[in-house]
């Protein structure tokens, strides 16, 4: 069964996975970001040239770890811009589809591929 979590964290992917431009630089480098661990330590690498500003501060966006840093960004991209985000939302139920791209709300069945 799906639950509220479930929403969240495909909330999460979606926007980490489909609006990458609404991020800022060290957003992406962040998101981009190799972590490597060695016990409870966590060696963060890049595999672009990065300038050492945006690194450090992508480094920085980290230090709680992958999740915490998704999170965080995708809850400040919703409060700048939930309308961009939530625009292909279910017509229905209102929450994000599989893809901005879909016509099928994985959450109540519902269809718009004729736009209703
Ligand atoms: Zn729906």
């Amino acid at each position: 069964m799906r639950t509220p979590e479930d929403y969240q964290l495909h909330e999460i992917n979606y926007v980490m996975e489909h609006f990458g431009h609404l991020m800022t630089e060290v957003e992406r480098a962040a998101r981009d970001a190799i972590m490597l661990f060695q016990g409870s330590q966590a060696h963060i690498t890049f595999d672009t040239k990065l300038d050492e500003n945006v690194a450090n501060a992508a480094r920085f966006a980290l230090k709680d770890g992958a999740q915490v840093f998704r999170r965080r960004t995708t809850e400040r991209i919703l409060s700048t811009h939930r309308d961009q985000v939530y625009a292909n939302a279910c017509p229905k139920c209102g929450r994000l589809p599989a893809t901005p791209k879909a016509k099928l709300c994985i959450w109540c069945s519902h269809t718009w591929f004729d736009g209703a």
